[in-house]
């Protein structure tokens, strides 16, 4: 490709919304505009980029038996109110009406797409398993679209779904996936860290997200400085800093020596803060009761107390039953925070948060500040597993400006579910080896999940078994955020000067800047483009008439990872000559024009080798 032909429209300056390298980068070597709000545009360097990264993530997933179709983007609301998400989603799902008044969906995921093209074709065992994927256009009507192609609203994911007959299929195909994942990263020269979606500590490997390190990630990652645990903290565990009692009867033997609990007054103290100041005590001596909303419960809430729910009607007769509005109390030790995505999985709830002050006081018959869980009957207390070992606690008494002291866990009240709800933090132990853990932040390029039975069920899956007997197949997802892992590429691979491509994924792999395109270096320089192109090579051959500084300027912001420079100097040494450098290096080299190009294609394809192996 000749640059003059080319549209690289390049920028000196910086968009004022770009706060990140690869935003940055992305507009001012030309790969990427802005239409709208996390609406982008890619330019033709930014799309031949894009299309690497994809086919990297396509040959992966063909090599593990994923098969490629390619459903609308477009889909009808009817599949998602089968699912029950058109009501769940809220906003973020981009609904529009056709002429005729019927709902569809702009696609923000596609479980429910494929879904339902897997059922109209399923009969039989013999047909699992079977993974299917795309690579599509994805719109979610983000609140914040911000830091360019890494959270936009129009993005391209691959996904990827899968059915089996038995969770040893899913298992099989969820490792070979989480294998591809590590190779595709590898593959685009990323350096990805794969955590643990749910707590190691359970051994569970139903989730896993692939992160790379980022100072303006969304997600705080829970490291452990001795071993390999790695876990995301909305899901992460701890050793325990507490003697949980394995049972009731445990609890009331640790409290045999703690007097009976009894009233105090506490005019005027709600915090826990003010609490400390007022009983000169530390906040692990307390029981905070905080009670939560939780919507679309699908947890069996016929054991709990009366807890304003509102039963949805069932999808199927195996189905659980959801619950689109229900309270709970949590109960927690004063020092540590709810973690609500762990507390959210723990009541199979699609969302959790704090009850309004009106919804306490109604529930709790108490002013906001004096909930406790001793006489709590009105609400399903959760109790969090470290409140198992408070033997001589103080909670709230259920009345205005009262607490009491000396609470016992099972002697004084009970559970009606125990779970691990406490927020993980830096300082905190390794429930796997002790060490100590710490935090990083980091943004997710991928997630692999065991889904289950959630769609199949919900939608009416089935087929048939080798007896004959009707079944529902199980289910995974994958996906990959190509434009997020695109950036992460900039963000990891790059200078003050530009981009820094590695060659897997680079628009071009070699850049050919003649001095002065005229005579006989335009003669080689041509020459040396055919050769490499007829190799393999992808040549931009800067042909402009432009000063050789503003050439080199343009070679590194696009960040070809190769430059050959041309000139009369060098063509004019008795054997003739041609500088070659690599973007990553500070050093060039003087080679013969003659082996040149050899030379280049060994150089790329090593470190296609290197990237792939
Ligand atoms: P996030 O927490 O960052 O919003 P998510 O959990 O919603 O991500 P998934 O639904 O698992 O993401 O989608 C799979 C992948 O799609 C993500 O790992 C990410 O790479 C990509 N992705 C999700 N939302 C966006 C977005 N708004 N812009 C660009 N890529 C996105
Ligand atoms: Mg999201």
């Amino acid at each position: 490709m000749n640059y003059s032909g080319a549209f690289i429209p390049t920028l000196r300056e910086v968009p004022a919304d770009a706060v990140i390298a690869s935003h940055r980068l992305m507009f001012r070597a030309g790969l990427l505009r802005k239409l709208a709000n996390g609406l982008f545009a890619y330019l033709p360097l930014g799309l031949r980029s894009f299309r690497k990264v994809e086919q990297i993530i396509r040959e992966e997933m063909d090599a593990i038996g994923a098969l490629e179709i390619k459903p609308t983007v477009v889909v009808p609301g009817e599949l998602w109110k089968e699912s029950g998400r058109w009501d769940s989603m809220g906003e973020s799902m981009l609904r529009v009406k056709n002429r005729l008044d019927n709902d569809f969906v702009v696609s923000p995921t596609a479980e429910e797409a494929f879904t339902a093209i897997v059922r109209d074709e399923l009969s039989s065992y013999r047909q699992l398993p079977l993974a299917l994927y795309q690579i599509n256009t994805k719109f979610r009507d983000e609140i914040r679209p911000r830091y360019g192609v890494m959270r936009g609203r129009e993005f391209v994911m691959k996904d990827a779904y899968s059915w089996h007959t038995d969770d040893k299929s899913l298992d099989d195909t969820y490792q070979a996936m989480g294998r591809a994942y590590r190779r595709i990263f590898k593959r685009c020269g990323l350096s990805v860290i794969p955590v643990k979606a749910d707590s190691g500590a359970m051994g569970g490997s139903g989730s896993e997200e692939f992160m790379v390190e980022s100072e303006i990630g969304d997600n705080t990652l829970i490291l452990c400085k001795k071993c390999d645990y790695a876990a995301n903290s909305e899901k992460a565990a701890c050793a325990p800093d507490f003697t949980p009692s394995s049972s009731i009867e445990d609890a009331k033997a640790a409290a045999v020596n703690t007097p009976a609990f009894e009233k105090i007054d506490t005019p005027n103290v709600k915090t826990i803060d003010e609490l400390c100041a007022f009983l000169k005590t530390e906040p692990q001596t307390f029981i905070k009761t905080l009670i939560y909303r939780a919507v679309n419960v699908e947890l069996d809430l016929s054991s709990a107390p009366a807890c304003a729910k509102l039963q949805r009607k069932k999808p199927s007769a195996e189905a659980p039953a959801v619950y689109t509005e229900a309270f709970f109390a949590v109960a927690i030790r004063g020092d540590l925070d709810v973690n609500e995505v762990k507390l959210a999985s723990a009541l199979k709830a699609s969302e959790v948060s704090l009850a309004s002050d009106t919804d306490v006081v109604r529930l709790t018959n108490t002013p906001v500040g004096f909930a406790g869980p001793v006489g709590l009957t009105a609400l399903p207390l959760i109790v969090d597993r470290t409140v198992t070992g408070m033997n001589d606690a103080v909670t709230g008494a259920l009345e205005k400006d009262l607490h009491y002291k000396h609470v016992a866990y099972g002697r004084d009240f009970t559970a009606w579910m125990i779970e691990d709800v406490r927020t993980v933090k830096a300082g905190d132990h390794c429930s796997l080896c002790s060490g100590e853990l710490y935090t990083k932040m980091g943004n997710e390029l991928g997630h692999i999940f065991k889904l289950g039975y959630k769609y199949t069920r919900s939608m009416n899956v089935s087929y048939l078994d080798e007896n004959g007997k009707s079944q529902m197949p199980i289910m995974g997802c994958y996906g990959i955020g190509v434009d997020r892992t695109l950036a992460s590429v900039i963000e990891e691979h790059h200078d003050e000067a530009g981009i820094i491509w590695p060659v897997s994924v680079a628009p071009y792999h070699v850049i050919i800047v003649p001095i002065k395109y005229d005579g006989a270096v335009k003669e080689s320089a041509d020459k040396l483009a055919t050769e490499l192109t007829s190799a393999g090579i992808e040549v931009l051959l800067d042909d402009r008439s432009e000063r050789p500084g503003v050439k080199f300027n343009d070679a590194d912001l696009t960040g070809i990872p190769w430059r050959v420079v041309i000139g009369d100097k060098g063509l004019a040494q008795n054997i003739p000559q041609v500088e070659i450098k690599r973007r990553s290096e500070k050093d060039s080299t003087m080679t013969d024009l003659d082996k040149a190009s050899a030379d280049i294609v060994k150089k790329i394809r090593e470190e296609i080798a290197r990237l792939n192996n």
